[in-house]
């Protein structure tokens, strides 16, 4: 363990709830392991692990959340974000789609005309993006998903090759949805390799704290936070979530999303992982899987943490502190003083806009000479200042830069005066000195 882990004497509050959610859920029986890949039957229906990684890294965990399991289709959004991040998002949707199938697993989910996957959290589509990682052969290919695999993960990574070679010897669907995939011209590689180093990216092996970093590393926009490695650029995360959230969960993502409202990804050996955005990732290892392939128990331990604390994705994140702490005209020099406080992005920022439009109105109408430097208040007939002391206001977002410089901007084209004061000043172009207003 190291100094960031969590859990350890005395148990912290965040590991205890996951513990008790554990141990109420761990009653529930129902749901079948998997068996089509033979090693894959052996595992114990009764493990249950949970683990909890915030985007500072800091970990939390309950149950078996060291025991290890092939990721299987955990894989499928990793590779898909390695492949992003080669070639782009317009290349790599000409070889895969972005839709929901609304079908299995492992359907042959074609888009009709043009034979391309629905997507690539269904093993056709994850058949199709393993093969678009560029490498002069198989070896190398696999070499990369491995690696990447790992730095989201935050450690080297190994192979299960009894799990590997059970599914190689068993796998002639996938092997068939290849081959399929390589007559519709949707395959750049042999259909034998594609299958192949598809089989070996599942069966990498992991912990369910390890899916929880690589979970967190989606949730911190690509950088794992355990590591502090940017893996894969912002972008392609979003890009990534965006389709795990409407794929992730199979032919019960529509369900997930409404009940549970995270992007996520389950496997069939029971491991599932989801991602709270700029929050945390949180992963569970659970083996019997629902009638779709989902985990049962950890399908209704997140539905239950989503409720409680109010995780869903389409939910109004909880109300920021008031932007605006004093909105006033100074006594003293007659001049308009508002002060705000905080991180400004958009709602900040509109706050912010509002109140000055607001007091911009009751001006009446100055001559543009008023603007010129060192004018006060009295400057030219109707000029009226306004201090903004930006002080308290640790950082502005570039929405919020923009909001803010354009309105202060149009103030003085209306011929008033404009003091920003506060270090914040500066990123709006402005003076920004440390006196008080
Ligand atoms: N290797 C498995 C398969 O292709 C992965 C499927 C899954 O986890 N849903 O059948």
């Amino acid at each position: 363990m190291t100094s960031r882990d969590a859990g350890a004497d005395p148990p912290d509050v965040i590991s205890e709830a996951l513990a008790d959610l554990r141990d109420r859920l761990a009653a529930d029986e129902e749901g079948e392991v998997a068996r089509y890949i033979p090693p894959l039957a052996l595992a114990d229906p009764a493990d249950f692990g949970l683990a909890l990684v915030s985007r500072e890294g800091h970990r939390y965990r309950a149950g078996q959340s060291d025991t290890r399991f092939t990721i299987q289709s955990v894989s499928k959004p990793f590779v898909f974000a390695l492949a992003l991040t080669d070639l782009g998002l317009e290349e790599t949707t000409r070889w895969v789609g972005a839709e929901p199938s609304g079908e299995a697993f492992n359907a042959i989910s074609l888009e009709p005309g043009t034979g391309r996957p629905a997507n690539p959290m269904i093993n056709a589509g994850a058949i199709a993006t393993s093969s678009l990682i560029g490498a002069a052969d198989n070896e190398e290919r696999f070499a990369r998903i491995l690696d990447v695999l790992g730095r989201f993960a935050g450690r080297t990574l190994d192979v299960d090759e009894r799990v590997h070679e059970a599914e190689a010897a068993t796998g002639d669907r996938n092997r068939a949805l290849a081959h399929l995939l390589r007559a519709s011209g949707r395959l750049r590689l042999d259909p034998v390799e594609a299958a192949d180093v598809y089989f070996r990216q599942c069966a990498v092996l992991v912990d369910t704290v390890d899916l929880a970093v690589m979970a967190a590393t989606l949730a911190d926009g690509g950088r794992n936070p355990v590591t502090d490695e940017q893996v894969v650029p912002e972008p392609v995360a979003v890009q990534v979530l965006a389709v795990m959230a409407t794929c992730g969960m199979y032919d019960a993502s529509g369900d997930w999303m409404l009940r549970v409202g995270l992007p996520a990804k389950s496997g069939v050996s029971g491991g599932l992982l989801a991602v709270s955005p700029g929050r945390f990732g949180i992963a569970c290892y659970s083996p019997p899987l629902d009638p779709v392939g989902n985990p049962v128990r950890a399908v209704a331990a997140l539905r239950e943490l989503s409720a409680r604390f109010g995780l869903h994705l389409l939910h109004n994140p909880a109300p920021s502190a008031p932007t605006i702490t004093t909105a006033r005209r100074d006594p003293r020099t007659g001049a308009l003083l508002v002060t705000a406080q905080g991180s400004l992005d958009f709602t900040a920022a509109e706050r912010l806009v509002h109140t000055l439009r607001r007091f911009a109105s009751t001006f009446t109408s100055a001559t543009a000479t008023a603007t010129a430097s060192g004018a006060g208040p009295t400057a030219a007939s109707g000029a009226e200042s306004i201090v903004l002391d930006l002080e308290r206001v640790a950082a502005l977002d570039s929405t919020a830069l923009a909001l803010v410089s354009a309105t202060l901007a149009r103030i003085e084209a209306a011929g008033h005066v404009v003091r920003v004061v506060g270090d914040a000043g500066r990123a709006l172009g402005r003076q920004g000195s440390g006196d008080g207003p």
